[in-house]
C-alpha cells in the first residue's frame, strides 16, 4: 500500500490525514507535540476551568461535515454544532452597544437603531457581499491558483465579471468609509481584516467578502468548544487507519532525485510516497529541506498579526456579555499603526473576549466564568514580551472595567497567558504569525505558498501559512486542494 507521511497534527494536517486515507494511502502523522490540535489545542486551569486556547470563531462548519461525509460516515454521529442567533456583541468607548444577530434582517434593524446607517444600505451592502463571494469562492478559495486548470475551468465565467467590483484597487478601510457615514460601522467593518491577520488600511477592499460568512451563512458552536473539531477529526482518521505519532518531530524532508522518499525524525527515517507538510512554510524550507532552492518572494511576504492571551478565570457572571464580545478602541488607526508599522501594541487595544461557558456551562465552575481575553499584537521580531504583556494588561483591565462598570481585575481567580512568542514555540509558527503571511498588498492572495511543490515530486502543503489562508476554513481548504492534487492510488489488481 501507498505510504503518505503528514508532518504536523494542526487542523490541516488532521484533514489532509484523512483525505489521504479516503484516497487509499497508508498514511502516518507526525507530531511534534504530546497531543494534536496544534493552535487548536484546550488546556484546563485550577478551579475548574476549560479554555479552548487558539481559535474561538467557527465558520463554514460544512467543510468539517464534508470529512465525514467522504469517509462515508454521518457526521452527525462525531460532530454536533449550533448556530450562534447572535455573533458578536460590540462596545465601543461613547457608551453605544450593537448585538451584531446572525439573521441580517435583525442586524441590519439594530445597526439602524444604534448606528447612523439605513436599514436597506446595509441589506443591499451584505447582498452585494454574498453575490461577490459567490462569484468567486470557487476559483480563489476551493481551487489552487497555481494550475492552469483553474484558470481555464468554468468557474472562471462567473469570477471575471465580478473583478471590478472586488475593491482590489482600494484598501478594505477606504472601501468601507466610502460606503458609509457612521464610523463605528466601518470600524465593525474594518475589523473582519483581523481574521487573517491583516490591517484593514493596506489590505486590498476583496477582504470585505468575510462578513459574508458571518451574517450570510452564520457563525457556529461545536458541542464541546472548538477543540471538539481536532477531536472528533482525529477519531474519524484513526477509524481510517491513520496513525498518530507523538513527540516525534520531523526533522528532515529525504529528497532523492527530485522525488520526496521519506521524513527523518529521532527515531529514525520512515519511508512514504507522498509527504504533505503541515508545518509553517518558512521553517518547513529552512528546517527540513534546507538545501533546496526556497522561493524567497513568496518566504519573504510580510508575516500577519499575532495575539496576545489572557485566560481568566472569572468570579461572577456578566449576563450583559455573550460568547463573542469586542471593547473596540477610540482609534483603529492608531491601533493598526501599532501592530503593522511600530511593531507594538497601542495603549488602548480593541480587546476581544471569547465566553465558552455562555454555551458549555460545564467550561467554568457555576457562577463563574471561562474569559478568553484577546488583543491583536505584531508577530514576534524580539519585543520585550514581558513588558508588553504587562502594559497590555493593564490597558484591557481599564477598559473591559470601565466597561462593564465593575473591578474586573479582582475577580479574576486564576490566570495563564500566551504570547506571540510562546505561539511560536508551541507550534513551530513562524515569528508566532496566526495566519502566516498577512493580506496586507494586492498580491498577497497569488503570493501564498501553493498546496505543492513545483520542484519536488510527492511533496505537499497544508494549513494556515500557504494557499488559501489562514483560518479554521481556508486550513480546511488547503487539504481539501491537495487531496484533489494527490494521485489515488492504484488498486491492484489481482490475478
Ligand atoms: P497549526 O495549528 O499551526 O499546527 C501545526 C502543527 O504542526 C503543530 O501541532 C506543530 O507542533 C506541528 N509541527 C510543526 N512542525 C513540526 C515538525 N517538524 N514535526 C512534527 N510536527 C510539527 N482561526 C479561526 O478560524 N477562527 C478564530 O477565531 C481564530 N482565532 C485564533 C486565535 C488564536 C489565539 C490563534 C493562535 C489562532 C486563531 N485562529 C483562528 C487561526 C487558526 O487557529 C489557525 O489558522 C489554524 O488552527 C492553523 O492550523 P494549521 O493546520 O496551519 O496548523
Amino acid at each position: 500500500m501507498a505510504k503518505a507521511a503528514v508532518i504536523g497534527s494542526g487542523i490541516g494536517g488532521i484533514a489532509a490525514a484523512i483525505r489521504l486515507a479516503v484516497k487509499g494511502y497508508e498514511v502516518t502523522v507526525f507530531e511534534a507535540n504530546a497531543t494534536f490540535g496544534g493552535k487548536m489545542t484546550q488546556f484546563t486551569l485550577p478551579g475548574g476551568y476549560r479554555f479552548d486556547a487558539g481559535p474561538s470563531l467557527f465558520t463554514l462548519p460544512h467543510l468539517v461535515d464534508e470529512l465525514f461525509s467522504l469517509a462515508g460516515r454521518n457526521p452527525q454521529q462525531y460532530f454536533r454544532y449550533q448556530k450562534l442567533p447572535v455573533v458578536t456583541q460590540y462596545f465601543w468607548p461613547d457608551g453605544t452597544q450593537l448585538t451584531a444577530y446572525a439573521n441580517a434582517q435583525d442586524f441590519a434593524q439594530e445597526a439602524e437603531q444604534k448606528l447612523k446607517v439605513r436599514k436597506e444600505h446595509l441589506l443591499r451592502h451584505l447582498q452585494k457581499v454574498a453575490r461577490l463571494y459567490h462569484a468567486t469562492a470557487d476559483t480563489f478559495l476551493h481551487k489552487s491558483l497555481h494550475r492552469v486548470g483553474t484558470y481555464l475551468s468554468s468557474d472562471v465565467l462567473k469570477t471575471l465579471p465580478a473583478l471590478p467590483e472586488l475593491g482590489l484597487m482600494t484598501t478594505m478601510h477606504a472601501a468601507n468609509a466610502q460606503a458609509f457615514e457612521d464610523p463605528r460601522l466601518v470600524q465593525l467593518l474594518d475589523r473582519y481584516a483581523t481574521y487573517n491577520g491583516s490591517d484593514p488600511y493596506q489590505a486590498p477592499g476583496t477582504l470585505n467578502l468575510i462578513p459574508h460568512l458571518e451574517f450570510n451563512i452564520g457563525a457556529f458552536y461545536p458541542e464541546g468548544g472548538i477543540y471538539a473539531i481536532a477531536k472528533s477529526l482525529v477519531k474519524l482518521a484513526e477509524e481510517l487507519g491513520v496513525k498518530f505519532r507523538y513527540q516525534e518531530p520531523v526533522l528532515e524532508i529525504v529528497i532523492s532525485e527530485k522525488k520526496a522518499v521519506a521524513v527523518k525524525t529521532p527515531k529514525g527515517d520512515f519511508p512514504a510516497e507522498v509527504v504533505v507538510s503541515n508545518m509553517d512554510i518558512v521553517p518547513t524550507y529552512r528546517k527540513l529541506i534546507p538545501t533546496q532552492p526556497a522561493p524567497k518572494k513568496t518566504l519573504n511576504q510580510p508575516r500577519s498579526s499575532s495575539a496576545l492571551i489572557f485566560y481568566w478565570g472569572i468570579a461572577r457572571a456578566f449576563p450583559e456579555l455573550d460568547l463573542h464580545n469586542i471593547f473596540f478602541s477610540q482609534d483603529y488607526w492608531q491601533e493598526f499603526e501599532h501592530i503593522f508599522k511600530k511593531n507594538t501594541v497601542a495603549d488602548d487595544p480593541t480587546v476581544y473576549v471569547n465566553i465558552t461557558s455562555k454555551l458549555s456551562p460545564a467550561d467554568a465552575p457555576a457562577g463563574h466564568e471561562n474569559w478568553f481575553v484577546m488583543v491583536n499584537v505584531p508577530h514576534n521580531s524580539g519585543q520585550d514580551w514581558g513588558k508588553l504583556i504587562q502594559q497590555t494588561r493593564q490597558s484591557v483591565l481599564k477598559k473591559v472595567s470601565k466597561v462593564l462598570g465593575t473591578d474586573v481585575e479582582q475577580l479574576i481567580t486564576t490566570e495563564r497567558v500566551w504570547d506571540p512568542k510562546g505561539i511560536e514555540a508551541d507550534t513551530s509558527s513562524f515569528a508566532g504569525a496566526l495566519y502566516g503571511s498577512s493580506s496586507n498588498n494586492r498580491m498577497a492572495a497569488f503570493l501564498r505558498h501553493p498546496n505543492f511543490s513545483g520542484k519536488i515530486k510527492g511533496l505537499y502543503f497544508v494549513g494556515g501559512s500557504v494557499h488559501p489562508g489562514g483560518g479554521i476554513p481556508l486550513c480546511l481548504l488547503s487539504a481539501k486542494i491537495m487531496g484533489d492534487l494527490v494521485p489515488k492510488v492504484p488498486t491492484t489488481v489481482s490475478a
